[in-house]
């Protein structure tokens, strides 16, 4: 069993937390006087701290308690909220699985937070002896990608089952691109492990990029932690108006879900034919990792014509990331790899 008192940076343990004006009363009607707000406008008043409206909404649609709900500026704030609470600087450590998505060793880089870095095996799992090996004690965070950015598999269950079991300290499986896999979510799995931390995200599936709105699904041990160390006002009001409406249309959401997945499915059929390409990953996301002659040159000449894709070579050779766009865009992008020359 773990304790998470042991894992909490005394600083923050021994923290209190900025009291916002509206912590005390939250009520919509009344004269406020009280946060030097300018009484006239239309965005005059600072948003609710703890985005309520949103969380309800949330937690009708995913059958979870506001109380296990935090919400960051992007899930890229809850990652950085995380390495704060739990991460004392040139002391403890993280653990990351590379390839993986970027901003976590940005992040433990910005927050002077060492790294463990266990590799993922050729097939993209993680090598599990090797994690287990290395699970030690000043490892306080293990950052897990399902399905993977940028490889766009999904880790095995039973690997990151072992190591939710036996790690001692808090296991973060970060589910950006879960809407678009038929796999099944660690969501409803909170409850059994008190060191899960589910994120998920509405800038991918719930098309909301712009608006920054992250989402972790926890105890409510670690969402009070969250709670006590983010910025008051994390998330704007038009923001948290945004993040409501994307949940209204649950249907259209769904069908655009439906949609990017066909797309993906063309676009391998498609790709797999051109000489150039060598071979494309299997992909529970809405982006396919390819394996090309030559990243770099493809790359350069796919810009030459304005149509940008991720180059992956550094952390998979010659690999480039292309994210499934409109059907139009698509086309675009096929026509322009079969005027590359290597
Ligand atoms: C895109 C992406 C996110 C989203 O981050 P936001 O800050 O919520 O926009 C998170 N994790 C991974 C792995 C991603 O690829």
């Amino acid at each position: 069993m773990i304790d998470l008192n042991k894992l909490i940076r005394p600083n923050i343990k021994a923290l209190r937390p900025y009291s916002s004006a509206r912590d005390e009363y939250s009520k919509a009607a009344g004269v406020f006087l009280d946060a030097n707000e300018n009484p006239y406008g239309s965005l005059n008043r600072y948003p609710d701290p703890y985005q309520k409206a949103l969380k309800e909404t949330i937690s009708t649609l995913r059958s979870i308690e506001p109380k296990n709900i935090f919400l960051g500026n992007g899930s890229d704030e809850i990652i950085d909220l995380l390495y704060r609470i739990f991460c004392e600087p040139g002391i403890d450590k993280a653990m990351i699985f590379p390839p993986t998505y970027s901003m976590y060793k940005v992040s433990s880089e910005i927050n002077n937070v060492n790294l463990v870095e266990v590799p993922l095996t050729p097939e993209f799992q993680l090598d599990i002896k090797t994690v287990m090996e290395l699970r030690k004690t000043e490892v306080k965070l293990a950052f897990l990608c399902s399905p993977n950015n940028p490889t766009g598999n999904t880790l095995f269950t039973e690997d990151v089952e072992l190591l939710l079991r036996n790690f001692m300290g808090i296991v973060v499986i970060d589910e950006a691109y879960i809407e678009f896999s038929h796999k099944e979510s660690w969501l409803k799995r909170i409850h059994e492990f008190p060191n899960l931390v589910v994120l998920q995200t509405f800038s991918k599936a719930y098309a909301l990029a712009a608006a920054r709105i992250g989402v972790a699904y926890a105890s409510q041990e670690i969402i009070s932690l969250l709670n006590k160390v983010k910025p008051p006002y994390n998330i704007s009001t038009p923001n948290q108006v945004a993040g409501i409406k994307a949940l209204a249309i649950k249907k259209k959401t769904e069908r655009y879900i439906k949609t990017i997945n066909e797309e993906k499915e063309k676009m391998i059929a498609r790709l797999k034919v051109l000489d150039l390409v060598l071979e494309i990953y299997p992909s529970d996301t809405n982006f396919l990792l390819i394996v090309v002659k030559d990243a770099n040159k493809v790359y350069k000449q796919l810009i030459r014509q304005k149509i940008i894709v991720r180059n992956r070579n550094s952390v998979v050779s010659n690999t480039i990331r292309i994210t499934i766009g409109t059907p139009d865009e698509n086309k675009k992008l096929l026509k322009a790899l079969k005027t590359i020359t290597l």
